[in-house]
């Protein structure tokens, strides 16, 4: 029997659990030839959420848990839940059913046929989201797939089924900046996007407000192109282009009208302004790549468990520590 590992990050989500629970089981009822594992990462929610998970466990053993010690964001739960699953196959899904599970066996059925290393979906439509949302984000794919070498699909999502041979791969890539929807192509593999409507979330509210979304989307640029570094050098280029040609126009009208010079006072503030600013603006990119350099190098754990499967850690650790116990 095949092992399929249900990766589900969670964020203040104690009302949409047993919901997305309910309409998952339906799922694995009518997939007899799969058993199911659950991995809900618990990212430092203030809520429930870790009693809502406590509750659907006491009848499902193959529902796991990994709780946070604080909200170390989305990309750290997955990578948790990718890192924990040991599945054939592992899905990662949102647990607010905006990633439709009725998609679950086709995309299964896929990967299965052994055609395709994994199975992506990607929604068609916006309802429900703003529409300056909706431009931005446009505008970032268009960005981004100018400037890098990866595919970013737009309207992707992070529900996807990977077969082991992927998972193990993303897992290769413990990078400390973590951009999913990069990693999962970089990586490669033969994926196939299904499409759907987008659907509005069952319960709760987004977590993410348009500053984080700003945020995440310079950290995919800074992550998978080094464009903006040659954009840099270009526009510096230009400039010292111009400026040759300002000092050699300079020199010639004081070497011609001596004494005029000292009319120039607002286009040498132009001047100093501009150079300036471009010199601000270079600092601030290349700043934005040594900040990631940095943070990269630092090598922090991606995440920190404080709780795992019911069992308190610091129980695990006085165990292993406990003379009385070896025997
Ligand atoms: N989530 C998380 N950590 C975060 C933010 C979100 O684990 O810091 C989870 C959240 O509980 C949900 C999924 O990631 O299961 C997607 O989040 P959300 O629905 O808020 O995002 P949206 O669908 O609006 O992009
Ligand atoms: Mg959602």
């Amino acid at each position: 029997m095949k092992v399929l590992s249900i990766i589900v990050p969670v964020l203040n989500e104690f009302e949409s659990i047993p919901i997305f629970f309910s309409e998952l089981e339906k799922i694995h009822k009518s997939l007899e030839e799969y058993s199911f594992e659950y991995w809900f990462i618990d990212d430092g929610s203030t809520d429930n959420t870790i009693n809502s998970i406590r509750t659907i466990q006491k009848n499902a053993p193959y529902v796991h848990y990994i709780s946070f010690s604080r909200n170390f964001g989305k990309e750290a739960a997955l990578y948790a839940g990718l890192k924990n699953a040991t599945g054939d196959y592992v899905v990662v899904m949102d647990v607010d059913l905006q990633d439709p599970p009725e998609l679950l066996p086709e995309m299964l059925l896929s990967v299965d046929s052994g055609e395709w290393d994994a199975v992506g979906t990607r929604r068609t439509t916006r309802t429900g989201e703003p529409r300056i949302r909706t431009f931005f984000s446009d505008l970032f794919y268009k960005i981004i797939n100018r400037i890098s070498d990866t595919e970013f699909v737009n309207g992707a999502r992070d529900y996807r089924v990977m077969s082991r041979p992927m998972v193990d791969a993303v897992l290769e890539m413990s990078e400390y900046n973590r951009f999913s929807k990069g990693i999962f192509s970089w990586v490669g593999f033969k994926t196939k996007y299904l499409e759907y409507k987008n659907i509005e979330r069952i319960a709760g509210e987004t977590s993410w407000s348009f500053w984080k979304l700003l945020k995440y989307s310079i950290e995919g640029i800074v992550s998978f192109s080094q464009v903006p570094l040659l954009l840099i050098s270009i526009l510096g280029f230009i400039s010292f282009t111009i400026s040759i040609i300002l000092a050699l126009f300079i020199l010639v009208r004081a070497l011609l009208f001596p004494g005029s010079a000292i009319d120039g006072w607002a286009s040498m503030l132009i001047v100093i302004l501009f150079f300036a600013s471009i010199q601000l603006l270079s600092l601030g990119i290349i700043g934005r790549y040594i900040a990631s350099i940095y943070l990269e190098v630092k090598n922090r754990p991606i995440y920190i468990t404080k709780e795992k499967n019911n069992v308190s850690l610091k129980r695990v650790y006085n165990l292993q520590i406990d003379p009385q116990n070896h025997c």
